[in-house]
């Protein structure tokens, strides 16, 4: 723990962590040394972790890297953080984020952009990936042994890409949403981050489990993951989805896409071509729900119950809402709730919301027809490597086309991984994803360890 809280007092300048907690990793290892000795070691005794600052963390404030809740401090602890905790991990502190997990660069904090520990081209600083910047950057740099993320359309998976390391997005339901600060409640699933698919393993199954205060939890056995690791995948078949072959997409991805056919194929699988015909329209789809389900959990932030308030002078309580929200939530914030707004509006609703819920279930069943013809997916991550900051930021469209490989498994609530792959032409990390079938995070784990 004393050399991990050393590396993070070392690292400020990447803007990581929002928030150092020191004693809980010094408190978690001192109880490590003494579960040792007695030979009552819990799973992660003693392993320092990075928390990202949307989960609730008792005592600790918790912000989801937006000012509107500054000042909040959680009077309980969230699922998953209870749950790492109670195996005996600590926290090394809060992790910067996405403004409330909206973005893909972790230019959209209210608290500054957190760098990534590579540099590109020329010694550019680059963005870490979003919305887990902030973990991918604390993992990458090595500042904490594993994170926690959240991947609402792919912000476990594209950061992971991003810095080089390994990150798995459960299906949605493994993981427990209670205490997480909510974005798109049908989406969002927490998920580990780490240096290698064998410690994803380790603290997925820490992380996951029926939880009875979550409508959506899955009461489903948790398997050992770690035990039944493999990389032999003789009888396995691997599906190539075909219409993840974007016109102009870079010559390197596809070689790295042809390099993880074949190192998946010396590990023993058959290659096959699938079709998954409603791609194209996954993209439009989540930008549609995400932004709908994000409008009405934002509502709750009205200044009463939680972090700020702007009360000016004389103003009615109508007017207190307004300067609170218009001060408290970022630009990206405010486009959301707006577009989330406009889609679920009278007059539109059928339009929008009610034709992507439409389309979403044809996505589902896409994948349903490919699990016909094989056990996995392969695909790139994300369409590019780690771009500089600034690049994207003022064109939001170009921003949302970085999820576009992420955000079909994510509308069908499918586990999907993101295992560090190779190098572009800059030495930038490459990630290759793995897409499974509902609950199979072990067969997405197996055939990322065999590219790993
Ligand atoms: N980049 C996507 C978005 O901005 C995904 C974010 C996420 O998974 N939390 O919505």
């Amino acid at each position: 723990a004393t050399a991990h809280i050393e590396a993070v007092e070392a690292a400020r300048p990447l803007n990581a962590f929002l928030v150092e907690t020191p004693e809980h990793a010094l408190k978690a290892a001192d109880a490590a040394d003494a579960a040792l000795t007695k030979g009552e070691a819990k799973p992660l005794s003693g392993i320092p972790l990075g928390i990202k600052d949307l989960f609730c963390t008792e005592g600790v404030q918790t912000t989801a890297a937006s000012k509107i809740l500054e000042g909040f401090v959680p009077q309980y602890e969230s699922t998953i953080t209870a749950k790492l905790f109670g195996d005996g991990a600590g926290m090394l502190g809060k992790l910067n984020l996405d403004q409330f997990a909206m973005g893909s660069s972790n230019e959209t904090s209210a608290y500054g952009n957190v760098i990534s520990p590579w540099r590109g081209a020329g010694d550019a600083q680059l963005v870490p990936g979003g919305s887990s910047g902030g973990s991918s950057s604390a993992v990458a740099a090595r500042l904490c042994a594993g994170a926690t993320g959240t991947d609402t359309g792919g912000s476990i998976r594209q950061p992971a890409a991003f810095t080089g390391i390994a990150g798995i997005k459960p299906t949605y339901g493994r993981c427990s949403r209670w205490g997480t600060v909510a974005f798109a409640s049908s989406l969002d699933q927490a998920g580990p981050m780490a240096r290698d698919v064998r410690d994803c393993a380790i603290l997925l199954k820490s992380m996951c489990g029926f939880d009875p205060k979550d409508s959506t939890s899955l009461d489903v056995a948790v398997p050992d993951f770690e035990a039944a690791l493999s990389g032999d995948l003789r009888g396995k078949k691997v599906g190539i989805p075909k219409e993840y072959r974007l016109d102009g997409m870079p010559e390197e991805i596809e070689a790295l896409w042809q390099q993880g056919i074949g190192w998946l194929r010396e590990a023993g699988a058959e290659i096959v071509d699938v079709s998954l015909p409603h791609t194209h329209y996954a993209l439009p789809t989540y930008y549609i729900v995400a932004p709908a389900e994000a409008s009405s959990n934002l509502a709750r932030y009205d200044g009463v119950r939680y972090g700020l308030r702007e009360t000016p002078q004389g103003g009615s309580l109508a007017e207190m809402y307004e300067a609170t929200r218009a001060a408290g939530f970022g630009p990206e914030v405010k486009r959301r709730i707006m577009i989330g707004t406009y889609v679920l509006s009278a007059g539109y609703y059928d339009a929008y919301y009610i034709k992507a819920q439409k389309v979403r279930a044809l996505i589902a069943r896409d994948f349903d027809e490919a699990w016909a013809k094989c056990d996995v997916l392969l695909a790139p991550t994300a369409p590019s490597a780690a771009f500089a900051f600034g690049s994207k930021s003022d064109d939001p469209i170009a921003m949302y086309l970085n999820d576009v490989f992420t955000v079909p498994s994510s509308l069908a609530g499918l586990p999907a991984m993101s295992v560090p792959a190779g190098v572009d032409v800059d030495g930038l990390p490459l990630g290759l994803q793995l897409i499974g079938k509902s609950l199979d995070e072990q067969g997405v784990l197996n055939a990322g360890y065999a590219i790993e």
